[in-house]
Order: C-alpha cells, then sequence, then structure tokens
C-alpha cells in the first residue's frame, strides 16, 4: 500500500529534506582532491545532528556511516573510509535524515577538480533524467510514467539505466512502497495521487547496467566492467499544483 501524507506531514518530510539539502551544498565545499571520505561523512554527521537530524543511513541494516560515498565505479552504496578523493574522480554522495519522526533522502554526484568529458556528460545526463521523472509526479499520471521519463531521458544520451537498484516510496520510514524502477513502459502502474511522497534515484552507468555487490563489505555496488556510475536522487511529494521537491536548500 501506498501511503499518502496529510500537507502537515508533507512540512516535516520538508524540514528533514532541508537539512539533507544543506548536507549536499556545505560537502561541495570540501570536495576536493586529497580529502578522505571518511571525513565528509564526519562533516555530514556534525551537520545533520547540529540541526537535532539523525543520519538515517547509520546502522540502517547494519550500515556504518551516516553517508555514502560512491566513488567513479562505485554506484551505490560505498562506504566512507581513508580513502582521498583524487583530481578527476567524479563521487556520489547519498544522504539521510530522520527530523521528528519524518524521513528526507536525496543524492547528488559532484566532480573532483577537472573531470573528463564524458564523466561530464554522464553527471549531467544523469541530474536530467531525475528533473524528467520529477516532472511525471502529478495526479493522474502512473508510476510507469515517472520510470520511463527516466529511462527515456538516460537511453537518449546513450548510457544505462541501473536494473538491480531502484527509487521507494518514503515517509516516516526510509523505504515505504512502491519500488519505483528508473526503467519500464509509460502509461502502466499504480495511478499516482496527491498526498505520495517518492525517493527517484537514477543510478546511470556508463557502460553496461550490470552491476556487483561487494562481497567482502556486502554493501559497496560497482559496475561489472568498471566503468564510471553517477547517481542523483530527491525526494518528491505529488500535489494537487504539481511536483514539490523536499531536498532542495
Ligand atoms: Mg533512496
Amino acid at each position: 500500500m501506498i501511503i499518502r501524507k496529510s500537507r502537515e506531514e508533507i512540512a516535516k518530510m520538508r524540514e528533514a529534506g532541508r537539512i539533507v539539502a544543506g548536507v549536499l551544498d556545505m560537502l561541495e565545499g570540501h570536495i576536493r582532491p586529497g580529502v578522505k571520505t571518511e571525513t565528509l561523512n564526519e562533516l555530514a554527521e556534525e551537520y545533520i545532528r547540529e540541526r537535532n537530524g539523525i543520519p538515517s543511513f547509520l546502522g540502517y541494516r547494519g550500515f556504518p556511516a551516516s553517508i555514502c560515498t560512491s566513488i567513479n565505479e562505485v554506484v551505490v552504496h560505498g562506504i566512507p573510509d581513508r580513502t582521498r578523493l583524487r583530481e578527476g574522480d567524479i563521487i556520489g554522495v547519498d544522504v539521510g535524515v530522520v527530523l521528528e519522526g519524518y524521513q528526507g533522502d536525496a543524492a547528488r554526484t559532484y566532480a573532483v577538480g577537472e573531470v573528463s568529458e564524458s564523466a561530464r556528460r554522464l553527471m549531467d545526463a544523469t541530474a536530467e533524467s531525475l528533473r524528467a521523472g520529477i516532472e511525471a509526479c502529478r495526479p493522474g499520471k502512473r508510476l510507469g510514467d515517472i520510470s520511463n521519463a527516466i529511462q527515456r531521458t538516460v537511453e537518449n544520451e546513450g548510457f544505462s539505466v541501473v536494473v538491480q537498484f531502484v527509487g521507494h516510496g518514503i515517509g516516516k520510514e526510509m523505504h515505504e512502497e512502491p519500488q519505483i524502477p528508473n526503467f519500464g513502459p509509460a502509461g502502466r502502474g499504480s495511478l499516482l495521487e496527491e498526498g505520495m511522497t517518492f525517493a527517484l534515484e537514477p543510478m546511470v552507468n556508463e557502460g553496461t547496467y550490470e552491476v556487483e555487490v561487494d562481497e567482502g563489505d556486502g554493501w559497496t555496488v560497482r559496475t561489472a566492467d568498471g566503468r564510471l556510475s553517477a547517481h542523483f536522487e530527491h525526494t518528491v511529494a505529488i500535489t494537487a499544483e504539481g511536483p514539490y521537491v523536499l531536498t532542495l536548500p
């Protein structure tokens, strides 16, 4: 069942989302060659707790950090550690915050210094596909319209969408129904209604769509061919006036 939220609940999710966006903006100023991903994690956790939020990823199914940091061929769920960023890397940062019982979830992929033309195109296409998905978040549309808008945008740019991981409903829980694939036919699936709140999160690969989960840590997801992957995410509410992005600054 898709849980619809009241205006008051959406307002609470907006406050959680504002903190998420604040973390992502703040980290942008720290992402440069030489910085350790564990430093980004510490900065994020401090920022969240100073605002009375709780980092929702920390301890989630045993995840050991407050944010995910996913460099280059890492698709999602990279664990912050002593790895230092290098010039030319791309890094996806995923942040989840719970505030007064309501969740916000968003991700961005950043360039570290100067990146390749291909890396830039990959990031731009991923961000553009998220915008296209958000645009479909309107009452009367269907879930498949979101999925299809994302897939078409990505494939028009010659990249591939990850199918093994998907977007999700969000509210009091970080992961609620429905699952929101980043691929599939338009006009199918649940009818979108006012009050639904979704985390849309295209994960886009430069090469093959296939991914592998690290057997050692059980978390880190990498592209099967070792080529780059990008990830952008927003939490969005469906309102009578159209999509309301809850994870903007
Ligand atoms: Mg998410």
